[in-house]
C-alpha cells in the first residue's frame, strides 16, 4: 500500500523519536501529535529536526478531571499514567480520522515503567482508547501481538524492533546510529512525577477536592508552600522571578479567571528591607487575623529583616483599598515544621 500515514504520539522523547524514525525510515508518512497539560510542556525542537508536522493540543480541566481521579490508580508519585495514556490517544484517534491516518503508534517500551508498560497495561490502554489492532508500538513491536498495520503488511514487522525494560542502552546505541542527539528527558518533564510537586498536589486535592482550579494548580509551581487550614495557605516568592509571578497572580485572579467569588488573594511584603511576595490564599474568603499575622511573621522570616525583634509588613487584597501594616516578630523556624507542606 503506497503513502501509508502514521500519527506517532510524539513527547519530544528519545523513545518517541525513535518511533517517529523507524517509522520514516520504511517510507511510511509520519504525522505528530504532542498534547501540552497543566504539568507538561512537551518541546517542539524535535519534530522541526524530524522534519514532521506536529500538531498541538492543549488539555486542561477535562485532563485535571482524570488526575484527581483515575481509573487506574496513580504511578509512584501524582502520575495517572494509564489513564493520562488513554486519556491522550482517545483525543488522537480522533485527529487521526481528521489527517487520514491507517494508524496510530507511540514510543512505548514493554516494562519500561513500572506500571503503565507492562503487558497488560499496554494491553488495557489499547482497549479503552479503542484502538484494538490500531496501536503499534515499534519499539517493542516483536514482543506484542501483530497489529492491522503489521498484518496488512502497511509496516514491515521484521524492521520493528524488541526492546523491552529499564535500560535504556538500546535506545541510546539506536539513537547514535540514527544520529539523533537532542531529545528530551524521559517522562518529558512531567510535574506528576515529581515527588515534591506530587506532595503539594495531594494537599491541594485532599483540602480543596472538587474545588480545585486550574489557577490552584499553576500556584502550586511557585515558592515554597504553607497549609493553615483545609481553605487557606501561604505561598512565599523565593527569588525575584517568582515574586514578580505571585503579583502578577493577584491581578490575573481579577481580570482574566474572575475567581473572586472563591480566591481572594492578599499578598504580603516586608516595609523598608528586601524580601518576598507572600500570598495569603483563602477561598471563600475565610481567613482570620491569626491567619494575617501568621503571614506577616513568614514574610519576615524570609526576608533580610529576618534578624530583627519586630519588623512592618504591609499586607493588601484585591478587593480592599489601600495597603494596611502589622508588626510582627519573625517565625521561627521550629514553628514552620507543622505546617509546610
Ligand atoms: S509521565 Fe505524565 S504525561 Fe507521561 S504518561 Fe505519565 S502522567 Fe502522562
Amino acid at each position: 500500500m503506497d503513502n501509508t500515514k502514521a500519527l506517532v504520539l510524539f513527547s519530544g522523547g528519545l523513545d518517541s523519536t525513535l518511533a517517529v524514525k523507524l517509522l520514516v525510515e520504511q517510507g511510511i508518512e509520519v504525522v505528530g501529535i504532542t498534547f501540552t497539560t497543566p504539568f507538561t510542556n512537551p518541546s517542539i525542537e524535535g519534530a522541526k529536526e524530524l522534519n514532521i508536522p506536529l500538531k498541538i493540543i492543549h488539555l486542561g480541566e477535562e485532563y485535571l478531571e482524570i488526575v484527581k481521579l483515575p481509573k487506574y490508580g496513580y504511578g509512584k508519585n501524582m502520575n495517572p499514567c494509564i489513564d493520562c495514556k488513554i486519556f491522550m490517544l482517545k483525543r488522537a484517534k480522533e485527529y487521526m480520522a481528521q489527517v487520514g491516518a491507517e494508524f496510530i503508534a507511540t514510543g512505548e517500551v514493554l516494562g519500561e515503567r513500572p506500571k503503565s508498560q507492562k503487558k497488560d497495561a499496554l494491553w488495557i490502554i489499547e482497549r479503552d482508547s479503542d484502538l484494538k489492532g490500531l496501536l503499534l508500538r515499534p519499539l517493542s513491536a516483536k514482543l506484542l501481538p501483530a497489529t492491522i498495520a503489521e498484518e496488512k503488511g502497511w509496516v514491515n514487522r521484521e524492521k520493528l524492533l524488541n526492546i523491552q525494560g529499564r535500560s535504556r542502552k538500546p535506545q541510546m546505541a539506536l539513537a547514535k546510529e540514527f544520529g539523533i542527539t537532542t531529545y528530551e528527558t524521559p517522562a518529558g518533564g512531567c510535574l506528576l512525577t515529581d515527588p515534591i510537586f506530587s506532595r503539594k498536589l495531594k494537599d491541594l486535592f485532599t483540602c480543596l477536592k472538587d474545588d480545585t482550579s486550574l489557577n490552584d494548580i499553576q500556584l502550586l509551581t511557585i515558592g515554597r508552600h504553607f497549609r493553615l487550614s483545609p481553605t487557606t495557605k501561604i505561598i512565599v516568592g523565593r527569588n525575584d522571578e517568582e515574586n514578580k509571578k505571585l503579583l502578577e497572580f493577584q491581578v490575573l485572579n481579577l481580570q482574566v479567571l474572575n475567581l473572586l467569588a472563591q480566591v481572594d488573594d492578599i499578598l504580603f511584603k516586608v516595609v523598608n528591607f528586601p524580601g518576598p511576595i507572600t500570598i495569603l490564599r483563602g477561598k471563600g474568603g475565610k481567613v482570620t487575623q491569626e491567619h494575617l499575622e501568621l503571614t506577616a511573621r513568614l514574610t519576615a522570616r524570609y526576608s533580610k529583616a529576618k534578624e530583627e525583634d519586630m519588623v512592618a509588613v504591609e499586607y493588601w487584597g484585591a478587593t480592599t483599598p489601600g495597603k494596611k501594616i502589622l508588626s510582627v516578630s519573625p517565625i521561627k523556624d521550629s514553628e514552620l515544621v507543622s505546617i509546610r507542606i
